[in-house]
């Protein structure tokens, strides 16, 4: 059974419940662990000013009311610190020093800005947004959408300071009925595989020197918001990316973008049998070690599993 969810937004940033809620929620849901992701502050780094990023001035509120619901769910569920980090190419990044020296169990690196964040356009924007940026920038060409994006994911991936890989396949958020670009296009197949690769090679390192978890490979992330939020009927990334990361070893970990206790375990069936038709036997989550630190822990998932809700 999958019983985590570390990719959790709250009232931090543009999450509707605060952290409180949240744990309490992930505990009557079953979880055993539960992480916390806000929107990392990209304000003084860029100059972008966002509605959904963690402002700058409650990052120190941020880590101290996570490190305080973590002492005080012990013994009930595990409670991590983390953020979700921006790459904006050129910009800013996980492995940004910034980031690499706070007190975190974990990052997830993400990319939502495909093109030059003056623009104001990320690739999961609401529909009307999207589709006003993908005319002006993108000339409304998805190809160039696409590549725009994994470029960025790329870059992501060789300048690392992340521990887990985030809604791999955003770009195809708005992108419903294939009306866009299709994922059958050998040349979208193409960037899948290229980046399927990248992983395999920074999952062989260690991610993170500051996490003192020696062996922190980086984990991929299959992530039900999409489900959660309507936007898609399958979880980031899709099953071919799943075999791909399968045949190449990639561990996984199941979140569900959860801006809303609601969200919390939404969609964990689907994601599961899309990671079992792959040909995935277990899935990983956070634990807390005997010296405190975040351990990966890996948990199988069994045939037993499916239709279990
Ligand atoms: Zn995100
Ligand atoms: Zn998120």
């Amino acid at each position: 059974m999958i019983r985590s969810c570390l990719h959790t937004h709250t009232t931090f940033c543009d999450g509707a419940d605060d952290v409180e809620t949240m744990c309490a929620a992930a505990a009557a849901r079953g979880l055993a662990a539960i992480g916390f992701s806000s929107h990392a502050p990209i304000a003084k780094k860029t100059g972008i000013k966002t509605s959904w990023h963690l402002p700058d001035e409650k990052l120190d509120e941020y880590l101290e009311t996570v490190l305080a619901a973590k002492k005080r769910w012990r013994g009930r569920l595990e409670v991590f610190l983390g953020l979700e980090v921006d790459y904006i190419q050129g910009l800013c990044g996980p492995a940004d020093g910034d980031y690499q020296s706070l007190p975190l169990d974990y990052i997830i690196g993400s990319v939502h800005f495909a093109a030059p964040p003056e623009r104001g356009f990320t690739v999961d924007a609401p529909e009307e947004e999207f589709l006003a940026g993908f005319r002006d920038i993108f000339q409304g060409d998805g190809t160039a959408l696409y590549n725009a994006y994994y470029d960025a994911y790329r870059g992501m991936i060789e300048e690392g300071g992340f521990d887990i890989a985030g809604h791999l396949d955003l770009v195809k958020k708005n992108n419903g009925l294939y009306r866009f670009f299709s994922p059958e296009d050998p040349a979208y197949g193409k960037r899948l595989l290229e980046t399927a690769d990248c992983l395999a090679a920074a999952s062989g390192r260690p991610a993170r020197e500051t996490t003192g978890n020696g062996a922190f490979p980086v984990v991929v992330e299959v992530n039900t918001g999409g489900m959660n939020r309507g936007r898609v009927s399958e979880p980031y990334p899709s099953r071919a990316v799943l075999k791909l990361l399968r045949e190449r070893n990639v561990p996984l970990t199941v979140t569900a973008d959860a801006h809303s206790a609601e969200h919390l375990g939404g969609h964990y069936e689907e994601a599961r049998n899309a990671m079992m038709d792959a040909g995935y036997s277990s899935a990983l989550r956070l634990a807390e070690g005997k010296d405190g630190k975040a351990l990966w822990l890996e948990e199988p998932l069994t045939a037993r599993d499916r239709g279990e809700s």
